[in-house]
């Protein structure tokens, strides 16, 4: 505790004190955590993030508010997914006149399709997730000469991280028998994950949170389920885990835990950030799967 003396001070320590010269940062939007957590990665101390869906939000079903408007207005660069994820971003952009550039990091990759569609969930394998630290790189560059080296020193750092990342993601499942990978999610999130390390996912919902599941197409996973052996049922971080639970109920399968999907956990959470989220979901996978 300081002194009544001590506080005083303190204030006037803070009053004469010359004005520090900062460098203003560059205001950047993030349209969700998890690209959030990359440019936050790659700006470092030059860019002050705003992310628009926060932790454990999901952005497929997302409601802009003002706040975000205003974000939006003040920021050079606006960071999208794109591929259909954030279907709300283009009238939000319209509306708050946001006069920055957008730069829409799933445009890079080679997309999955999906039978609604473009697959936008690329960050879930870590080959995308460098594609996308690429882009955000250049993008600062672009918009900010002086901090060219930081930008590059910053991704330079990070993209070694993912590969390593990458690497021990693949080493997990390494000696996971083929037969066995074979899970349920909620939402058909994990379609380049699959891709990448070789783990089945089958999804009662589609690409999206949006629609609701029928009777029908419950019934017809509840039956895949039986007849094909899945090893474990895994509710996600940004859906209701009731669905999950009920397959798992009417199955006999075991809930595996909690994989995050769409988003990272708050501070406190495993996945608070993206290199945190992806190891804790291959442990996750990896436990429920071995035999
Ligand atoms: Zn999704």
């Amino acid at each position: 505790m300081l002194s009544r003396r001590g506080l005083i001070a303190l204030a006037l320590a803070a009053f004469v004190a010359p004005a520090v010269a900062e460098t203003p940062k560059i205001p950047v939007v993030a349209s969700f955590s998890i690209i959030g957590d990359f440019v936050r990665e790659v700006g470092g101390d030059r860019v002050s993030v705003a992310t628009i869906v926060g932790p454990d939000g999901d952005a497929h079903v997302y409601q802009p508010s003002p706040a975000d408007g205003r974000k939006i207005a003040q920021a050079r660069l606006i960071f999208v997914n794109g591929l259909g994820f954030e279907g709300w971003i283009e009238r939000l952009i319209a509306a708050a006149k946001g006069k920055g550039t957008v730069v829409t990091l799933g445009k890079g990759v080679a997309a999955r399709a999906g039978e609604e569609g473009a697959d936008p969930h690329a960050w879930q394998d870590v080959g995308n997730a460098k594609i996308y630290i690429s882009a955000i790189r250049d993008a600062l560059k672009a918009v900010d000469a002086q901090g060219a080296e930081t930008y590059e020193a910053n991704a330079a750092a990070y993209l070694s991280k993912l590969d390593a990342l990458d690497a021990e993601i693949v080493k997990t499942f390494s000696n996971i028998p083929k037969e066995r990978r074979r899970v349920v999610s909620t939402h058909d999130a994990f379609g380049y994950f699959a891709q990448r390390y070789g783990v089945e996912f089958i999804a009662p919902q589609g690409l999206s949170t949006e629609a609701d599941v029928s009777a029908r197409d419950l019934a017809k996973i509840i039956r895949s389920v039986k007849q094909n052996e899945v090893s474990a049922v895994f509710l996600e971080n940004i859906a209701d885990p009731r669905l999950a639970k009920r397959i798992a109920a009417e199955t006999g399968a075991r809930v595996g835990g909690e994989l995050y999907s769409d988003a990272l956990s708050d501070a406190k959470g495993d996945g608070a950030t993206y290199i945190d989220m992806m190891r804790h979901n291959a442990r996750e996978l990896a436990k429920a799967l071995a035999p």
